[in-house]
């Protein structure tokens, strides 16, 4: 069965670290930009009923009920197995989780990114750790303890104390999904293109180096092993029932729709993607046009393996690619970066650490 995705990229501030299509615009494109959203919405051609909902961001936390309400009431489906709301720390008011209640919103994502108020201010966020635990305790008095915490490895002036700090009050708060990412650095955030400068701004020279970030990443994994969240995608942990509906998705490659700016669609067979700018997208859709960035191009037959073997339940190969990629497999087998039982691989501990290098090698088949 099917999802959907819903882009809202207007946020309070630019993170440092951040690398989306998201940021502080106009209010009145806000506006312009929800209009939009409920033409293409509607104009879709919904061939099934969606099973999972993603609001992602952006801010989505930010909207009031009844714009809420009203977003999730414009997709077809409504008994929803999953509806994710993303959620900034600080925008959990008693009001809004009542109205997200209301709205069908099942599971909240929370954009923590770390619990450490001085790794906090440096990336320009404004919450601290008590307002994540009285946020935390307010959703789950509301009936809503299905959350996410998103935390981020790298971040300036992280050091191993500080990391240790996170993951305490991981345990401490009991959250049930934790999503780990390591901090991308590339052109599209102010922190990336400041480290590929080699400057000083946003605490760049303080950046832990990439074997620090690993080593982040592993007292991670071990932790939540040791308060029973297991990891089931490289980046993704989770207590047994816990695991993301609608983000499984996109790895087991079965189809969502994306609506908004930048959103992702795929039907099973073509991907396609919208334009990135919120005010192209407005334009596009004010003036009947199509709000798609470029033609949808055919899913490739190597992606299952790239794709698939993120998760731990790695994939099923079938008998042609058995012996289409027999040599990288049996090479990484014996390297220990991947184990089968005869019917599936799946990553080992060590090969979820190389595994850019051994994606690399079932790309370029
Ligand atoms: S990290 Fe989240 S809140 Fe910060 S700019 Fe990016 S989308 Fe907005």
């Amino acid at each position: 069965m099917a999802g959907v995705y819903i882009s809202f990229p207007f946020c309070g501030q630019k993170c440092t670290y951040c690398n989306f299509a998201s940021g502080v615009f106009p209010k009145e494109l806000e506006a312009n930009y929800l209009q939009a959203l409920g033409t293409e919405i509607h104009d879709a051609q919904w061939e099934w009923k969606p099973e999972t909902l993603y609001i992602g961001g952006g801010t989505p936390s930010s909207l009031d009920g009844d714009t809420l309400a009203w977003m999730v009431s414009a997709v077809p489906g409504r008994i929803w197995r999953e509806a994710t709301l993303e959620a900034a720390p600080g925008t959990v008011t008693p009001e809004r989780v009542s109205a997200w209640r209301a709205a069908g919103i099942n599971r909240i994502s929370l954009g923590v990114q770390s619990f450490v108020t001085s790794e906090l201010q440096r990336t320009g966020r404004k919450h601290t750790s008590e307002v994540v635990a009285s946020e935390v305790a307010r959703l789950r008095d509301a009936g809503l303890g299905n959350i996410n915490v998103d935390l981020i490895a790298g971040l300036p002036c992280q050091t191993e104390s500080s990391w240790r700090e996170s993951l305490d009050w991981i345990a401490r708060l009991g959250i049930p999904h934790i999503s780990v990412y390591m901090l991308e650095v590339d052109q599209d955030s102010r922190l990336g293109r400041e480290l590929l400068l080699g400057g000083v701004r946003y605490g760049a020279a303080d950046t832990p180096s990439d074997e620090q970030i690993v080593a982040f990443y592993q007292e991670a994994v071990d932790s939540f092993r040791s308060l029973g969240v297991i990891r089931y995608e490289i980046s993704n942990f989770a207590r047994p029932g816990f695991e993301s509906k609608h983000n499984l998705k996109y790895w087991r490659l079965e189809p969502y729709l994306g609506f908004g700016a930048d959103a992702h669609s795929f039907d099973g067979r073509r991907r396609w993607q919208n334009v990135e700018s919120p005010s192209e997208y407005v334009c596009r859709l004010a003036s009947g046009n199509s709000p798609i960035a470029e033609p949808a191009i055919a899913a490739r037959a190597d992606e299952r393996f790239f794709v698939g073997l993120r998760l731990d339940e790695g994939i099923r190969p079938l008998e042609d690619e058995w012996n289409r990629f027999a040599d990288p497999i049996g090479r990484f087998i014996s390297q220990g970066l991947l184990t089968t039982d005869g019917s599936r691989i799946r990553l080992t501990d060590r090969g979820v650490l190389f595994s850019n290098e051994v994606f690399a090698e079932f790309v370029e088949q």
